[in-house]
């Protein structure tokens, strides 16, 4: 089993967190591309570029305080910023891919710290438009919440195991299903592709 062969999961109703994600994703029409100015692997030198582009957006402070730093412990996450700290940390396995998705990161979590510079008090969704607003002013127009850079996750046991009662496959799942879902083979098979209840998966066992 792999996460391929988790698509093949027919759900009944489309999950809530895919059409949010979906509608966070929409391009951002009013704002205009800027170019990506180069920055470059080495910590020091994008300390400097990210601190000259803060300078050019006004904050000032912000900048003074700003910190960089590698973290390699970081597995699945790209980059993360703490904004009490003005602290960016990255992953050093960004390297592997290049670095422009050095620059990338750096410039997401440089929005975050600068949204949340703006607030001030206020507070603000994570990804909401005060972030797309400063992802395009750093030069970052339509950046998505989630990079899809194949970073290595945690091997997660799949404990919860499905199992179809027409064709008899088997389905791990490391979380129980939530919704009913149903075979998505069979129901292709024999129900013109939508969900059928005699193909819905059974739970055999939980580890
Ligand atoms: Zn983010
Ligand atoms: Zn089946």
């Amino acid at each position: 089993m792999n996460s391929d062969q988790l698509g093949h999961l027919n759900q009944k109703m489309q999950s809530q967190s895919q059409r949010q994600i979906s509608a966070q994703a929409a391009p951002l029409g009013s704002m205009e591309p800027q170019p990506r100015p180069p920055l470059s692997a080495d910590i020091g030198a994008l300390l400097e570029e990210a601190r000259t582009l803060l300078k050019t957006l006004g904050c000032t402070q912000l900048a003074d305080r700003l910190e960089i730093r590698w973290n390699s412990r970081m597995r699945s996450t790209a980059g993360t910023a703490f904004a009490g700290r003005a602290l960016i940390t990255l992953n050093p396995r960004l390297l592997e891919f290049g670095t422009a998705e050095v620059t990338r990161t750096l410039l997401h979590e440089l929005a975050h710290l600068l949204a949340h510079h703006r607030a001030g008090r206020h507070r603000i969704a994570a990804h909401g438009v005060e972030w797309q607003q400063a992802c395009a002013e750093l030069g970052l127009p339509g950046e998505k919440r989630c990079h899809d850079l194949p970073l290595p996750r945690r091997k997660l046991e799949r404990r919860h195991v499905y199992r179809c009662p027409h064709c008899k496959l088997e389905v791990p799942r490391v979380k129980p299903l939530r919704r009913k879902s149903a075979c998505l083979a069979c129901c292709r098979a024999h129900a013109g592709g939508s969900y059928d209840e005699r193909f819905r998966l059974v739970k055999l066992q939980a580890k």
